[in-house]
């Protein structure tokens, strides 16, 4: 084009040497100016020069490539520029090799701008024009100047239409111009065009000479600085867009790339889009046509998702004011990352989705009894609780509670109710929340804010009609944070929870179709208020036999399956069973029964891991097998202490016998026994009820010579303490009918001695009224020097005037005497009925002796009554062996 010869650089060119990358023809480039001989060229020619030609200098890029490293050169042959110059290679090749070339850019400097700070410095904006080569170096100091000779002549520029004829007969300068053009095009169309700059690019394409294309698109794309110095280097148009295509094939096969890794992102949000909206055939399509668009911006993405989420009116109307506000915010705003989150969450809320139940009374029942042994009467109350819900088919009325010991199956009967009704189970842990935003979330202006756990579980479950376990309702805390059980009456309440506002959400969700159960250990520690709105059901612990069956029927093949393990491969006899159970837990439920049957089964899979399949030595079940016979027989003993025969075929099971299980699991852990405890006067058998199920307790006495004092540890509460008083008093006020002395042999007790009263565990705090009778049965023994019966225990509360009075927890406390071996149970005579609860074996098992005065107790607690009974004639009411 003859219009562009117009621009002809000039013959004498300063040089300008830099580090700071490559500069093309036809790009703009920032350069910093450092050095002195780079300031004086500034100063002396930029600053001071006055025409258009003053401002076109050369620049000279260094490269660092080894290819033109400075260490090869003769160091004769350097040329120095001052010591605080750089070596530029290049140009030194220029110097000393006049064979080799060196090319530069004759560049416009469009804008300088100085600075003093840190150091005296200028920034040059330099836009590139053509390349020159330096021909001769006419003057090195204060700045090189050289004399260059233009290499892209601007003659050479065609439009594209006259571009194919002057590419020559074989036209392969124009093929390769046109796959360059083409290439460019599918580089700039897999960018986003609604970045401006993007779309001014596209509009270049076209507008712009192709030859230039090469220079503009190098300096655009990610190259290295080699690579843009091989650009430079390629004069002839022809290696020029040979080098270069190659470059622009590399980005576009990189920008494929990450676009298939974001791709999944894309059809990840298609997928929600379409569980969101169902699958009618008509939104189908929709969703289809929407699929197009995949290139559509982030909120235009979560703009469809939002109105996809089906959320009530309100919600929506919050959703798309944030939505708004989103659209308008820089992504690199904190707020920005916030409202994104929220509104990721709202989506993810199941606003109108849910299961819909399955339940059938029959059905019901029999999965209740196939997944829990016992517990009658929990599972009876539940199936009405169930049969009411398919009659009337709302959820108002009170919440199930199941309140006991741990480990007695309450989750796991609130996991067959979601079952049996075919919808999704969640459980929220509640132990030790005492702040309300864990119920009620946090707003959301503070830093880290979220929803709390019931919006959370929520959004777990994803469907708004799930059963909610609402665990340990009792370990509720509270704190200045506020009352977290206030905020789950609110929840529960059916009144209210159909438009729960969590803090986070700042909208009412509906909680109304969501199954609430709730479990504690005790209702002592309930808040009043949640207690009202719930139906406590009370989950006793479990007998021996029981457990026997529980393990058996349950745990034993839940645990082995846990650890892939086949009955074929270990075997656990109902004797060591009854082992595990007296001899290494003490406890109401089964918890520590599962653990203890795990810890065998991980012991036996290393056995089966290891290929040694073994046995028992006789290959015999363990029940049949006499203990001696089991020792003589025993060939081999394993390091971990599977008992093994080496010689016993491969597929015969393990057998855990007794003595496996002490290798297993080491010592007894519980085995004093109630009789060596009871060896001196002054110690009896007490039975204490705690929220983890029922407990024997031995309480001591012990006196001394001293003022009278009497002397109470054990962490006692106040009711306790009073209630030691009173044993204290009601002793010495018969002390002449019982024949009780004290040390010197006075008929006071307390005269010249003191007493202490102690009760084990010391750590653990204590109160109640029931152990009365148990304190004066002790001082009894202790004034009287008589031994109280090794077999029995005892509870009731007692009065001044030497009353039995009723006592609660009357079935755990007898089930944890049975579990200690005890055989005479002393209880008050109004507990009576409350015996027909305990199972008809323990029952069997036990003596009951049900005392309406502390005469009666005394006269049970020692062998042969109690000497001085005041009627020696009325016999304790004994409802043995019921
Ligand atoms: P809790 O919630 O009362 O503390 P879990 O429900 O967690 O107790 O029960 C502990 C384990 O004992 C579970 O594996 C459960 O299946 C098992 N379990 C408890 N009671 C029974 C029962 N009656 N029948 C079968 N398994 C039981």
């Amino acid at each position: 084009m003859s219009s562009n010869s117009g621009i002809q650089i000039p013959s004498r060119l300063p040089l300008l040497l830099t580090h700071e990358g490559v500069l093309l023809p036809g790009s703009t480039m920032r350069i910093s100016v450092e050095t002195a001989r780079n300031m004086h060229l500034v100063k002396n020619r930029l600053l001071k020069g006055t025409s258009l030609k003053s401002t076109i200098i050369g620049v000279i890029p260094n490269t660092r490539d080894p290819e033109y490293d400075t260490e090869d050169l003769p160091t004769l042959h350097r040329v120095s520029f001052g010591k605080d110059d750089y070596v530029f290679p290049r140009l030194i090749l220029f110097c000393n090799y006049r064979s080799l070339i060196s090319i530069g850019t004759a560049g416009l400097a469009v804008q300088v701008v100085g600075s003093n700070w840190p150091k005296p410095h200028y920034t040059l904006l330099i836009t590139g024009l053509c390349r020159f080569r330096v021909a001769q170096l006419l003057k090195e100091g204060p700045f090189p100047v050289a004399e260059v000779e233009q290499l892209d002549k601007l003659e050479q520029y065609t439009s594209p239409e006259e571009m194919s004829e002057a590419a020559g007969p074989d036209g392969e300068l124009g093929e390769l111009s046109q796959r360059f053009y083409q290439a460019a095009v599918q580089l700039v169309g897999m960018l986003d065009m609604s970045v401006p700059v993007v779309a001014k690019l596209r509009r270049l394409l076209d507008s712009l000479p192709r030859e230039t294309l090469p220079d503009v698109l190098a300096s655009m794309i990610h190259t290295s600085n080699n690579e843009k110095l091989q650009v430079l280097d390629a004069v002839s148009l022809e290696e020029r867009f040979k080098k270069t295509l190659p470059l622009l094939t590399r980005q576009i096969e990189g920008l494929k790339l990450l676009q298939k890794t974001r791709k999944p992102r894309l059809d990840d949000d298609k997928r929600v889009k379409a569980f969101a909206c169902g699958v009618l055939p008509g939104r189908q399509f929709s969703l289809d046509e929407e699929g197009d668009d995949e290139d559509g911006d982030d909120t235009a993405v979560l703009e469809r998702k939002v109105k996809g989420a089906n959320m009530p009116e309100p919600a929506l109307r919050v959703c798309l004011k944030e939505l708004k506000r989103l659209k308008k915010m820089p992504q690199s705003m904190p707020e920005y990352a916030l409202t994104r989150n929220y509104l990721d969450l709202m989506v993810e809320l199941p606003w109108s989705k849910s299961t819909t139940d399955c339940l059938d009374i029959h059905a019901a029942r029999v999965l209740l009894d196939s997944d829990h042994y016992a517990m009658e009467k929990l599972k009876r109350r539940v199936l009405e609780y169930l049969a009411v819900r398919q009659l009337k088919s709302t959820l108002k009325g009170p919440i199930l509670c199941f309140v006991g010991p741990p480990g007695v199956g309450k989750t796991s009967v609130g996991r067959s109710i979601a079952r049996t009704l075919g919808r999704e189970f969640h459980r929220i842990a509640l132990g030790g929340v005492c702040d309300q935003s864990d119920i009620r979330g946090h707003r959301r202006t503070y830093v880290g804010s979220m929803p709390g756990r019931i919006i959370n579980g929520l959004k777990t479950v994803g469907v708004n009609n799930p059963v909610f376990l609402l665990d340990e309702v009792d370990k509720l805390g509270k704190s200045l944070q506020g009352d977290p059980a206030s905020a789950l009456l609110e929840v529960l309440d059916p009144e209210q929870n159909h438009s729960f506002t969590d803090h986070y959400l700042n909208v009412a969700f509906d909680l109304s179709q969501v199954l609430f159960i709730a479990t504690a250990n005790s209702t002592a520690t309930i808040p009043p208020a949640l207690l009202d709105r719930m139906e406590v059901l009370q989950v006793q612990g479990y007998t021996q036999e029981e457990k026997v069956e529980i393990a058996h029927r349950h745990l034993i093949p839940h645990q082995l399956e846990q650890h892939g393990l086949t009955p074929q491969q270990l075997q656990i006899p109902q004797d060591t069973t009854q082992d595990i159970i007296s001899k290494y837990t003490r406890e109401a439920g089964v918890r520590s029964l599962e653990r203890k049957i795990g810890a065998i089964c991980r012991a036996v899979a290393v056995k089966v891991a290891e290929g040694h399949n073994v046995t028992k030595s006789e290959a015999a079940p363990a029940e049949s097998a006499p203990q001696g016979a089991e020792h003589g027989g025993r060939k081999t003993k394993e390091p971990d202490g599977v008992s093994a025969d080496m010689a016993a075929p491969p597929d015969m099971p393990i057998v855990i016998d007794h003595i496996a299980l002490k290798d297993i699991l080491g010592p007894h852990v519980f085995e004093m026994e109630v009789s060596e405890r009871l060896t001196l006067p002054g110690v009896a058998v007490g039975l204490a009820w705690t929220p983890l199920g029922g407990e024997i307790m031995f309480v001591e006495a012990s006196r001394m010579e001293g003022e009278g004092q009497l002397t109470l540890t054990g962490q006692l509460g106040d009711v306790m303490k009073e209630s030691a008083h009173l044993a204290m008093s009601w002793l010495r006020s018969n002390a002449k009918t019982y024949q009780l002395t004290n040390l010197v042999g006075g008929s006071d007790p307390l005269e010249g001695t003191d007493i202490h009263l102690h009760f084990p565990a010391g750590a653990v705090t204590k109160d109640g009224p029931s152990a009365g009778v148990t304190m004066v049965t002790v001082l009894a023994s202790l004034f009287s020097g008589r031994l109280v019966r090794s077999d029995v225990a005892m509870t009731g509360e007692i009065t001044l005037r030497g009353l039995v009075l009723p006592v609660g927890g009357i079935k755990d406390k007898v089930l944890a005497a049975h579990r200690a071996g005890v055989k005479r149970v002393i209880i008050p005579k109004r507990n009576e009925k409350d015996l027909e609860e305990i199972p008809a074996n323990v029952r069997k098992e036990l003596d009951f002796v049900t005392a309406s005065n502390l005469d009666e107790v005394l006269n049970a607690a020692f062998d042969g009554g109690f000497p001085g009974m005041s009627n020696p004639l009325t016999l304790p009411h004994i409802v043995s062996k019921l």
